[in-house]
């Protein structure tokens, strides 16, 4: 089928590479020109694990073309899919103005029957919206040309983008129109081969299931964080209560991992728009906020760790950092909890050694060149002298390291361990003092 991608970030740029790869034509658009002109050249703007190649190969293929030029895509796209960012607004409402933005390109161009589908994560409502936009352009031009916005609402996780693009849980329609159906049908039969994985449902329904689904997960963190918490004061370890509660089968080992909050573009916006959505509607999402003050509080847990170790001096002291995205296998830097203890470390005058092995050049862009922080080529390196290691990012490389180097490197021979990866009585026979998230071992 023809397709046209607008938004070539996580979501667009995966959903159409994956596209083009099972033999669809897709033209990706971006308003970012250089970033257009880095995926024509073959760079890809993210780190994101086995994108690369296959955006390589279906460009070279001819079945993926990038571009600014919005009216050419449009032309091209019999789907149109809208996948561009909806940041939050300072009162935490999604700003809706870049998918307002591409709808009204598209009433402004649009020439024969297309099926628009919304993949950006949305307020219930805003498919009727863009449907109005839409319609609005086109009455202005006097055309009368059939069109359907659909939501789909995305659910891949960076880090995972492409298998889970490939291997959907769900694929999710929100739609009435049975010809919309039927196309996104075709679409998406490639990925639906094994069982039927197409939830079909209203459009509010659908837009709605997006953020139901992202604030349930932030639940799951913010409650494990809770009890993390709670275990600390009491000296009970999280971790064993972790797979305690885990065995029973209406709760599950999945995503009850304690730790140092929830970062991203996702959780953090999307539990905030939800809020919004409650509040405008007079209702007043006690769970929700309870959610988020959580997080806020937990991404401040590991400064407090440190804080009381160093008795509150913690100026003129070197951390190390192992991790600084938001998640292991991404190098994206939103919201991530690591900039809350960058932060709060150089408030304090500590200066931070660090080691991530994707998101320096993000951290760069972010914090550009700084005394106060040196991005180190090894996890060893940003050791040398440091006063303590703190651990952010759970990579994989991180989970079996050389204690006793790390013991020799470190001018005080302590980790705080703010993912919960390490054995705490392995790090303590190899003589360093250890702390989690929630392990009994008050500070
Ligand atoms: P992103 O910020 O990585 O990319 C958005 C892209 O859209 C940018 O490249 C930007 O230049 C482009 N853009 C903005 N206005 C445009 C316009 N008028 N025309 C063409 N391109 C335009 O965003 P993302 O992470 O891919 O997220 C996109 C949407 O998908 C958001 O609503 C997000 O909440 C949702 N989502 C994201 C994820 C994720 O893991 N990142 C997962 C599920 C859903």
């Amino acid at each position: 089928m023809r397709v046209a991608i607008f938004g070539t970030g996580y979501v667009g740029l995966v959903t159409g590479t994956c596209l083009a790869e099972v033999g669809n034509d897709v033209i990706c658009v971006d308003v970012d020109a250089l970033k257009v002109a880095r995926l024509e050249r073959g760079e890809i703007p993210i780190f994101e694990p086995g994108l690369s190649p296959l955006v390589i190969d279906n460009h070279a293929a001819g079945r993926l073309h990038f571009t600014t030029d919005a009216e050419s895509a449009i032309a091209h796209g019999e789907i149109i899919f809208i996948a561009v960012g909806t940041p939050p607004d300072e009162d935490g409402s999604a700003d809706l103005s870049h998918v307002l933005d591409v709808a009204r390109t598209i009433g402004r161009t649009l020439q024969r029957p297309a099926v628009i589908v919304n993949k950006s994560t949305v307020p219930v409502g805003t498919a009727d919206r863009v449907r109005d936009t839409i319609a609005a352009e086109l009455a202005g031009r006097g055309v009368d040309v059939q069109f359907d916005v659909v939501s789909n609402p995305e659910f891949l996780k960076e880090g995972d983008a492409v298998q889970d693009c490939m291997r959907p849980d769900r694929i999710i329609i929100g739609s009435d129109s049975a010809r919309a159906i039927t196309a996104l049908r075709t679409l998406y039969a490639p990925f639906n081969r094994n069982h039927d994985r197409l939830v079909l449902m209203d459009v509010r329904s659908a837009e709605l299931t997006k953020y139901a689904a992202n604030a349930m997960l932030a639940t799951k963190i913010s409650f494990m964080n809770e009890i993390a918490n709670i275990a600390e004061r009491v000296g009970a370890d999280v971790e064993q209560v972790r797979l305690g509660i885990g065995s029973d089968p209406r709760i599950g080992y999945h995503f009850i991992y304690p730790g140092a909050g929830y970062g991203g573009s996702c959780f953090p916006k999307d539990v905030k728009a939800l809020e919004h959505i409650a509040r405008s509607q007079g209702y007043e999402p006690r769970v929700l906020s309870a959610v988020e003050a959580t997080n806020a509080a937990q991404k401040e847990r590991l400064f407090e760790l440190l804080g009381s170790y160093f008795e509150a001096q913690l100026k003129g002291r070197t951390i190390a950092l192992w991790g600084l995205a938001f998640k292991p296998n991404t190098d994206d830097m939103r919201e991530a909890p690591s900039r809350t203890l960058l932060e709060q470390l150089w408030n304090a005058g500590a200066r931070v050694r660090a080691y991530d092995p994707e998101a320096h050049d993000e951290v760069r862009r972010i914090y550009g060149m700084r005394e106060d922080l040196q991005l180190c080529d090894s996890q060893y390196q940003a050791l040398e002298g440091a006063d303590a290691l703190v651990v952010v990012t759970e990579w994989k490389a991180f989970r079996s390291p050389d204690l006793g180097r790390i013991r020799e490197l470190l001018a005080t021979p302590v980790i705080f361990d703010g993912r919960n990866i390490f054995d705490p009585q392995a790090i303590e026979s190899a003589g360093l003092a250890y702390y989690g998230i929630g392990r009994g071992r008050s500070v």
